[in-house]
């Protein structure tokens, strides 16, 4: 690799992947071990080819094969873009809150031995917490708040620090579904009442996981931070959230440099909000990447109460009863955000190298153990 051009974490992950597998490989776990060769053979011929034509020029060209895993630097960003269009299509027209659970750091250490058990714990608490105090008729009142999380497993210098991010419209349901309850314009539930429902909640789903007794009892007596603001509108919110979704932990704009066998990467100072340089070596700049891959098939966004896929009143619904518009209205107009979809997903237009006209997918040639399978258009 040269170091005079910007590295990106493929390329470290190329470099140093052998060096990395031969010292720790007997004690890395095998879904680590799958990401570590995602990464260094993305788009580089190990998954195949696709083919394209140029309608203008009609030339084919061969594209190399995106590996596809979730926690690939080279694939991530495309996705996270119709994530993004999908989610604005569910935007309702209220004010919205970013809710963040965190967990104290004695506790960390821990988390990360019992990765599957605790980040579902987590989700658990989090969401019960939710739940338990929007039904107080002081705040919301309702049995029906709706929500979407996030589990993020990092801090800003790659550290394990897992916590939740939660966009939340501001209020819910009335018991008969007939009514839109809405919560204060720039407040949605104490925090303060939160932290104590939610640290309780996982220490009941440690106990139910017969974990109970590896946890240190000082863990309960401390505050677990959970934080809540106001953010504006649904749009500024996904905003705000998109990067979580498909980001894994440090993106290739944040390398600096790779020299002597140490990484330099940027990092905003959560305090000051100047930017900083961290320096580690490659190996532990390896080891922090991957202590953020998930348990294979984990969920790290799940959606809650009317947001979730299973409520009964759909989000077309709700926004009706927000605006308290009769049924025949066209959808549409209603949902104003919507309009930003088209141009979201223009993105995924290809156009052709030499002439700028657009590409039609022909052909992919994908490798398997037997030989390769050719799938036409
Ligand atoms: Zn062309
Ligand atoms: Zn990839």
């Amino acid at each position: 690799m040269n170091a005079c051009t910007s590295p990106t974490i493929q390329d470290i992950f190329c470099d140093y992947g052998d060096e990395y597998l031969e010292r720790f490989g007997p004690r890395m776990p095998g879904n680590h071990r799958k990401v570590l060769e995602a990464i260094r053979n993305c788009r580089r011929g190990k998954y195949g080819y696709t083919v394209y034509q140029c309608q203008k020029c009609r030339k084919c060209h061969f594209f190399q094969r995106s590996c596809g895993n979730r926690h690939c630097t080279v694939c991530q960003k495309h996705k996270s873009k119709q994530w993004l269009a999908r989610q604005k299509a569910r935007a309702l027209p209220v004010s919205y809150f970013l809710i963040t659970f965190t967990v104290p750091e004695s506790l960390r250490e821990f988390i990360r031995s019992n990765q599957r058990a605790c980040y579902n714990a987590l989700f658990k608490a989090s969401s019960g917490a939710l739940k338990k105090l929007a039904l107080d008729p002081r705040f919301v009142g309702t049995d029906m708040p709706g929500f979407t999380g996030v589990l993020q497993t990092w801090g800003r210098q790659l550290q394990y620090h897992p916590h939740i991010h939660y966009i939340v419209p501001g209020g819910g349901l009335s018991k008969d579904r007939k009514q839109w309850l809405s919560s204060r314009k720039n407040f949605y539930l104490p925090v303060k009442a939160l932290s104590p429902i939610y640290t309780e909640m996982f220490r009941q789903a440690m106990a139910e996981a017969g974990l109970l007794e590896h946890i240190h009892p000082k863990a309960w007596k401390t505050n677990w931070n959970v934080d809540s603001r106001a953010v504006g509108t649904a749009d500024t919110s996904l905003k705000y959230l998109a990067p979580y979704i498909f980001k894994v932990g440090i993106s290739d704009h944040r390398i600096v440099k790779v020299e002597d066998r140490k990484v330099t990467f940027s990092y905003r100072d959560k305090e000051t909000k100047v930017d900083r340089i961290c320096v580690v070596d490659v190996m532990e700049f390896i080891r922090r990447f991957l202590q953020h891959v998930l348990p294979d098939g984990f969920m790290k966004v799940r959606h809650f109460g009317f947001m979730s896929p299973g409520c009964k009143t759909s989000l077309d619904k709700i926004a009706e009863l927000i605006i308290g518009l009769s049924e025949e209205t066209d959808r549409k107009q209603r949902r104003p955000l919507k309009r930003d979809d088209s141009e979201m997903l223009d993105d995924d237009t290809i156009h052709c190298p030499d002439c700028g006209g657009v590409l039609v997918y022909i052909a992919a040639e994908i490798p398997t153990l037997t030989g390769s399978i050719i799938l036409l258009a």
